[in-house]
């Protein structure tokens, strides 16, 4: 069968399986493949029975005697097999499970592997790992490294190891890597990685797999990245927009900022002009700290496309941002003529409204379109066009919504959306531009690495004023005085987010009890005088905005939220943030949330809530108190704790390498320098090009 072949469409076996294989990732048969092992038990030693000790684990090859059910005093039944090797013979139990005499009879030929245990008379071994032993004496069970898999229910690592050897055992894995560039680095054979990650001798051999492995799925990244890059830019003609007829206009637009831009919002400005006066698709990754000024950078963008004749659309990932990021757009541009439209999964706007409704249609909801044709300032673009730019959600992207004059997408908060998404937008409209920034600290390699088919752009540099925001590392004993000084602070004015760790890995219902209980008594004990909201992600949509419209009105004085608190919420006045459990985050995510304060001009502080004692901790959190750069503390988050931080700041449940870590700088740069040398002659390698022809299609699949 062929390795693409789904799990539905392999047999009746693997279909009743499938839904819980989707749990592990695992679709099609290949994924098996792909599945890899977290660790491996060692059942290696192969002891004659004579040899054993207590307390060894071994594998030990035998015939069974006898087996039986037998029923304990108190009605419980275990199953006892008698086994012996020539060298002597050794009981074996299990508890309660019947089939196990239906599974294994008298005279067979079996591997057992566990530890040998002792009842204080004789040797046993109870509930170990057993196989009949095959003809050809080939066991996976025992007697080995046997690999140890992420399970689900119902699906064991001897079960997933049985499918993986099948697979491996009827599949020809041909070299695709080009055999100079394997001898060159030293790499395993491709055929040998994929065995060995499974079926090691050595943990030193499985390594190597690993390695080989590794610099497959980064190599095969960056190919794909780059060539869809390339395609991008060939066959995609993007729109020209002109800047020159308009000089007027964009004059105009910087002068009513209430601010100078900063030196690198310039930078990426002109970056992006650079973009729209090529003939290509723009497709381009800003980065930014929080409060760096992304926002008017996509201003400009839009307003230089609406200028050129073309709309845009900006979409954010959740609705409280698309409705923040409206309102800014709205009063950003729409007193330069340019007409605004929200649109989101709850406020269903009349889609006939959004596509070809024209001037006659109106969005049934309180945040209409503009509708004011202030036409000062009109240049190219058409009024017949239901809108300009429209802001909202993924929503956006459904199919109802089309648009006549697509020229420019901005997407905020890359990291939610993927390739495939991507893809979608490039459909919609004539190859729109895409303008995707984030505000996540990932080091320039990971950045590289996730997105290659990007150009990047890094806003630097933080708006003139901005003080950076003092930040305390707040042990258990300080705690009391910490919150009388919030207090008073509260009473000058300020208010206050106070962040709940996640108990779990996502927002579940217990990080949100864990939220709401901490409230009552911050309320009750803590700030009885004070008034206390409390934000959390299992809200609705409305409820949320009203706490948020609370807060922003100052009638809450401190907000008590879990941290899916929107990354971007904009609250100038909200000066403290206090974050409960501070070691539980790595050091990138401390740095995103604490952006959330420190948006005015006056002096922010952070306060890093521990119970944690240990030394390490104490040093990790205080590096933020001199640390104020996004980028440099994800970088040290990859140095002192690895890799898993980095997933927790990306805010996403699935991983973005399988196989290859993040941490590994060595390979990843390794692996995007062969990448890189080899792209241009990538015609000449066809198992390779296949190769990366199918990941690309993988890549773009709406799953
Ligand atoms: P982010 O990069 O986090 O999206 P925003 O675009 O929301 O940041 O900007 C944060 C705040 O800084 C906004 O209130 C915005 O008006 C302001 N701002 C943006 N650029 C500048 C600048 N050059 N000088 C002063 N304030 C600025
Ligand atoms: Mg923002």
């Amino acid at each position: 069968m062929l390795l693409s072949t789904s799990i539905d469409d392999s047999g009746k076996l693997f279909a009743n399986y499938a839904k819980r294989l989707e749990n592990l990732d695992i679709k099609v048969l290949r994924d098996f493949l792909y599945h890899l092992p977290h660790r491996y038990d060692d059942f290696s030693l192969i002891t004659p029975i004579e040899k054993i000790q207590a307390g060894e684990v071994v594998t030990i090859q035998v015939t069974i005697a006898s087996i039986k059910n037998n029923f304990t005093k108190n009605h419980k039944q275990i199953q006892k097999a008698v086994v012996t090797d020539g060298t002597g013979e050794i009981e074996i139990i299990w508890f309660n499970q019947p089939f196990i005499t239906k599974t294994l009879r008298s005279g067979e030929h079996v591997a057992f592997s566990g530890r040998v245990e002792t009842d204080g008379f004789k040797l046993l071994m109870t509930n170990p790992d057993f196989e009949v032993i095959p003809a050809n004496g080939q066991t996976i069970h025992t007697g080995r490294l046997v690999p140890i898999y992420p399970e689900t229910h119902g699906v064991s690592s001897k079960w997933l190891r049985r499918q993986t050897y099948k697979l491996l055992s009827t599949n020809e894995f041909e070299e695709f890597l080009p055999p100079s560039l394997v001898d060159q680095l030293g790499l395993m054979s491709y055929r040998d990685a994929l065995y060995k990650i499974h079926f090691p001798d050595t943990l030193a051999e499985a390594e190597k797999a690993r390695e080989r492995l590794s610099f497959d799925e980064v190599f095969l990244l960056q190919l794909a990245a780059m060539k869809r890059k390339t395609e991008w830019k060939q066959t995609l003609k993007g729109h020209i927009f002109q800047l020159n007829p308009y000089e007027k206009q964009i004059d105009a637009f910087w002068e009513s900022l209430p601010f100078e831009p900063t030196n690198a919002q310039k930078r990426v400005i002109h970056e992006i002009f650079l973009d729209f006066s090529k003939g290509e698709v723009m497709n381009r990754l800003l980065e930014g700290d929080v409060g760096s000024g992304k926002t008017v950078v996509a201003a400009i963008a839009m307003y230089i496309s609406f200028l050129n004749g073309f709309q845009s659309v900006l979409m954010a990932p959740t609705q409280i941002l698309a409705e923040q990021h409206y309102q800014t757009i709205f009063k950003l541009l729409q007193p330069l003529g340019v007409r605004v439209g929200l649109q989101t999964g709850n406020k269903k706007i009349n889609n006939a409204a959004i596509p070809n409704g024209g001037e006659e249609s109106h969005p049934t909801q309180n945040q209409s379109l503009s509708r004011d044709p202030s036409t000062t300032l009109r240049s190219a673009q058409d009024d017949k066009l239901p809108f300009h730019i429209l802001v909202g959600t993924h929503a956006v992207l459904s199919d109802k919504v089309n648009f006549d004059k697509l020229g420019l997408v901005v997407i905020d908060e890359q990291h939610r959306f993927g390739v495939a998404q991507r893809t979608l937008i490039q459909e919609k409209g004539i190859n729109p531009h895409v303008l995707t920034m984030t505000a996540t600290p990932i080091p320039r390699t990971v950045a590289l690495t996730l997105y290659g088919d990007l150009d990047l752009s890094v806003l630097d540099e933080m708006p003139k004023g901005r003080k950076i925001i003092k930040t305390w590392f707040v042990p258990a004993q300080k705690r009391d005085g910490a919150y009388l000084w919030i207090g008073e602070k509260v009473k000058e004015g300020d208010q206050v987010f106070i962040v709940c760790p996640f108990i779990e890995e996502s927002e579940s219902m217990t990080t949100v009890k864990a939220a709401s209980v901490e409230f009552e008594r911050l309320q009750k004990h803590i700030f009885p005088n004070l008034k206390l909201g409390l934000l959390h992600g299992k809200q609705k949509a409305s409820e949320k905005e009203q706490v948020l419209q609370a807060f922003r009105d100052k009638r809450i004085d401190i907000l008590v939220a879990t941290p899916v608190v929107e990354v971007g919420i904009d609250i100038p006045n909200a000066t403290i943030i206090v974050i409960e459990a501070a070691d539980r985050f790595g050091l990138a995510q401390l740095h995103q949330l604490r952006g959330r304060v420190g948006r005015g001009t006056k002096q922010s502080y952070c306060l890093l809530f521990t119970e944690s004692k240990s030394l390490e901790t104490t040093h990790r959190l205080k590096s933020l108190e001199h640390i104020h750069n996004g980028a440099e503390l994800s970088e040290l988050d990859l140095k002192m704790r690895g890799a898993g931080e980095l997933y927790g700041t990306l805010q996403h449940g699935r991983r973005w390498l399988k196989i290859a870590s993040f941490g590994d700088f060595r390979l990843i740069e390794l692996a995007k320098q062969q990448a890189g040398k080899i792209f241009s002659q990538l015609k000449d390698h066809h198992a390779l090009e296949a190769k990366v022809e199918e990941i690309t299609l993988k890549q773009v699949s709406p799953n």
